[in-house]
């Protein structure tokens, strides 16, 4: 019997809408861009991604728990921001049939109220969604990769991800095939992907690359320098052959990129020694590329820990790679660090 088909189903249709917004945003060029206290970049997308899907979530799993990115306090402070997020909103929950079943944003002040139920704490929970509006919102910004991203996690295990990626190609072999793909995974059944714009049941199997030698992998990575160590990282490809320039991309959309066999090894060593992983940024990947026949850890070889807070406390960095390749990577990686 199939697990979590309504979860999944819901999580799709939720990332839908949401990838509908940053594109209305995408196209009109106006991102209302404001920096955060850590000095991040948020955009109207994110503030407005993180309204539309967890309205959706409230709506049918009202109880449900999410730990997501943003807050409120920028918005309830800026009265023309607000009002942009608010026209946002409303304007993708007409783009779609979905209503029925997910409903839509009532009012501004629910619209508030949906963004700040994800200021949820996490921890040891029977249920939890963690959810990243607009990952790699820097690459947004600079019309790169980005990627919705909402994953469900039961008893600390991620059971369903889903990850949109309205920049990435249909087929990476293709530049004609179109832009636009939506990709999701439920423990035990496999890894999926369709086109944005087609059915759910149009999805097809992913799985990763056969590579089982170094020498002929590709590697992807952060294009900021600032979220992961790529003179390591460039240092790892050398132990173990690697002569292919690295892939850079922002967001999940690179356990996504992987999980399809575009390319084979993601890796993120820390730059800060002080920085945590957040649960939003790697749940959904995760799954994604577990599902696809691969295995993710931290750069030690722990599986990643999302039972500990809004945080992965308990982990540090990310080798993601087949099931072939993974232990070789790890082995470099404990190689360099020692060097280091
Ligand atoms: P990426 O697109 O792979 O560069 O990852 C984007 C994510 O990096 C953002 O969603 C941030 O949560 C996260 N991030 C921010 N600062 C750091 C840092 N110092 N180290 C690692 N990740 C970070
Ligand atoms: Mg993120």
């Amino acid at each position: 019997m199939q697990r979590y088909v309504r979860e999944r189903r819901i999580a799709e249709l939720a990332v839908e809408r949401a990838c509908k917004l940053t594109s209305i945003v995408s196209g009109s060029q106006q991102t209302g861009s404001v920096s955060k206290s850590d000095h991040s970049p948020v955009t109207v997308a994110d503030f407005g991604a993180q309204a539309v899907i967890i309205g959706a979530l409230q709506t049918v799993f009202a109880e449900d728990p999410v730990v997501g990115e943003e807050d409120s306090s920028i918005l309830r402070k800026d009265d023309g921001l607000r009002e942009q997020v608010w026209k946002l909103v409303r304007e993708a929950s007409h783009l779609d049939t979905y209503q029925t079943e997910i409903g839509q944003v009532e009012s501004e002040e629910k619209m508030l109220n949906y963004i700040d139920w994800g200021q949820f704490e996490g921890g040891k929970v029977k249920r939890m969604w963690a959810l990243d509006p607009v990952d790699g919102t820097k690459g947004f910004l600079r019309g790169g990769q980005f990627a919705v991203c909402l994953a469900l996690i039961v008893d600390s295990q991620v059971v369903v991800g889903v990850i949109g990626c309205p920049n990435l190609l249909v087929d990476p072999a293709d530049e004609s095939s179109g832009k636009g793909v939506i990709f999701s995974a439920v423990a035990g059944e496999g890894a999926f992907s369709r086109p944005l714009a087609s059915p759910i049941d149009s999805a097809v199997q992913i799985s990763m690359s056969s590579v089982t030698d170094t020498t002929a992998a590709s590697f992807c990575e952060s294009v900021e320098a600032g979220h992961s160590s790529h003179g390591q990282q460039a240092e790892i490809a050398r132990l173990l052959g690697i002569t292919k320039p690295s892939v850079r991309m922002d967001s999940q959309a690179k356990y996504a990129s992987i999980a399809r066999g575009d390319g084979d090894i993601y890796l993120r060593l820390p730059v800060s020694a002080t920085y945590e992983e957040k649960i939003w940024d790697h749940a959904s990947g995760n799954l994604l590329v577990a599902e696809a026949g691969g295995i993710v850890t931290d750069m030690y070889g722990n599986p990643l820990d999302f039972s500990q807070g809004r945080t992965l406390k308990k982990n540090k960095g990310i080798v993601a790679a087949s099931k072939a390749t993974q232990p070789k990577v790890l082995e470099a990686v404990q190689k360099v660090l020692q060097e280091s």
